[in-house]
């Protein structure tokens, strides 16, 4: 039997080894020149004014919260189809978290539930301080729409678009924060482009990237207009302004990073064509293929089949066991958040969210990566027929 098939891979060549040697070489390993330097060229990209290179886009959503002033007391809304940090980031700071189910076509935060739920927070005085939408897959959500709600309700905006770097909305770069306070990008090896660990959050707003550099890094600056005054004879060369965390990206990190950026082009056209070769060679098997609005370019972090399984004699489980016996590591991207355990200790219960349970029962992430090679994808579409006979 071949080799297995993961459903992602990094994909480093000869010049992201030579940038991170040469970081090795370097006086810094952390909190050199490369760090803001990767800053620099990832808010280039997107257009934005300010970026912040932290250790995880879970450590970026943390102190993006923080930053927007979410604390005790205060709630904060998510799609349940996501990874459980755009949840947990809201309960680090002390606040409620709640879900707003996904729309059935694109499976990201629906607007329409979103403003259903709005007009109901605040008959109840219950709105919302901050609302996360997930860019699922790297599909853009629809910002126009939840940006007009939060004109409305005064809420603010954190984009998770941990799968989103590289995809566009409205033609324009995701992480540009036109629609949002703060946009946040991951860097994990399954991502599309990868720093080992790492995230970064960007925003056009000067305390908010004042914050957040504060937070990353023990809630310390060394910048003498923002130190509280002392008398003029002490020596203060830094001052803790805030509680903060050691968040912060090394150099090393930052410098595979940055040499990522330079193929981010290339990564999102070759998973495009992955993609494009799945809804072709798919199209004839029993499985509903991702829908693409067309606002939205995407960046393809994930393509997820719907099995359509009232034309399947199998059970989802089992067409997901077979594939995965198969070799094909097929994954479920994802669990409805609130149906972890930890959430349903909290008080949520089965049934919540309708469309994200029925997105849930028929979900299966097919492999897509930039290093796929179209041999291994045929493997994978004859893998999927074999399992769903
Ligand atoms: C991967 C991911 C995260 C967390 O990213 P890390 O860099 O691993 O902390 C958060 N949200 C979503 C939607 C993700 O896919």
């Amino acid at each position: 039997m071949s080799a297995t098939i993961p459903y992602g891979l990094q994909d480093i060549n000869q010049a992201d080894i030579d940038a991170v040697v040469e970081v090795l070489h370097s006086d810094f390993l952390t909190q050199g020149p490369v760090v803001p330097a990767f800053e620099n060229e990832v808010a280039k990209y997107c257009g934005t004014r300010y970026a912040v290179a932290v250790n995880s886009a879970t450590s970026a959503l943390h102190i993006a919260c923080l930053a927007l002033g979410v604390g005790k007391g205060d709630i904060v809304w998510t799609s349940p189809i996501t990874f459980v940090a755009s949840a947990n980031c809201a309960l680090y700071c002390g606040a409620t978290i709640d879900f707003v189910d996904i729309d059935p076509k694109t499976y990201n935060l629906s607007v329409d539930r979103l403003k259903e739920r709005l007009e109901q927070a605040e008959q109840a005085s219950n709105l919302p301080k901050v609302v996360i939408p997930v860019h699922l897959c790297g599909q853009p959500c629809d910002m126009a729409g939840i940006h007009n709600l939060s004109q409305r309700y005064g809420f603010k905006i954190i984009e998770d678009a941990s799968h989103a770097i590289g995809a566009r909305y409205h033609n324009e770069p995701v992480g540009n924060c036109r629609y949002s306070d703060i946009t946040v990008f991951s860097f994990h090896p399954v991502k599309i482009i990868t720093t080992g660990e790492g995230g970064m959050a960007l925003t056009n707003d000067h305390q908010l990237v004042k914050l957040m550099r504060m937070l990353r890094s023990h809630g310390i600056t060394s910048v003498a207009e923002d130190m509280h005054p002392r008398h003029s004879e002490e020596l203060w060369n830094y001052q803790q302004i805030e509680l903060g965390f050691n968040y912060r990206m090394t150099d090393i990190q930052a410098s595979l990073g940055l040499s990522q950026m330079h193929r981010l082009a290339d990564f999102v056209a070759k998973r495009l064509d992955i993609a494009k070769r799945y809804d072709y060679n798919l199209s004839a098997l029993p499985v509903v293929t991702p829908w693409q609005h067309p606002d939205g370019y995407s960046s393809y972090h994930l393509y997820v089949i719907r099995l359509k399984l009232d034309k399947i004699t199998r059970t989802h489980r089992q067409v997901y066991e077979a594939l995965r016996a198969a070799g094909i590591l097929v994954n479920l991207h994802y669990i409805p958040v609130y149906r972890q355990p930890f959430y349903e200790q909290m008080g949520f219960k089965a049934g919540y969210c309708q469309e994200a349970e029925q997105y849930y029962s028929e979900a299966i992430s097919m492999p897509i990566y930039a290093v796929l090679t179209e041999e291994q994808q045929y493997q994978v579409v004859a893998s999927l027929r074999q399992a769903i006979i």
